[in-house]
């Protein structure tokens, strides 16, 4: 992430949709923590309010099957995330 950083790119959640099971521990805790970026919509967790990232990466460690990384900006180019 720190390459995203000096690249002066806002790095936010990307979801796997393949890996989200729905169980909106992210959405729960994202919204506690105050930036309430994220929401469950159909059963998969989507990025509904980007320009609240704060980028502490709490979603990520809060979901347990390692479906949420930071891209660049968001845009899913995480090679991990690849379709
Ligand atoms: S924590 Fe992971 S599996 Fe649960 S809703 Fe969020 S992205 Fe989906």
């Amino acid at each position: 992430m720190n390459a995203i950083l000096e690249k002066g790119l806002n790095p936010r959640p990307a979801i796997n949709p393949l890996l989200c099971m729905g169980c909106t521990n992210c959405v729960v805790l994202c919204r506690k923590l105050g930036p309430n970026v994220l929401a469950v919509i159909d059963g998969t967790t989507r990025v509904v309010r980007p320009m609240n990232c704060i980028t502490d990466g709490m979603c990520m460690l809060a979901c347990p099957t390692q479906a949420i990384v930071l891209g660049e900006d968001g845009d899913g180019s995480c090679p991990a995330h690849a379709a």
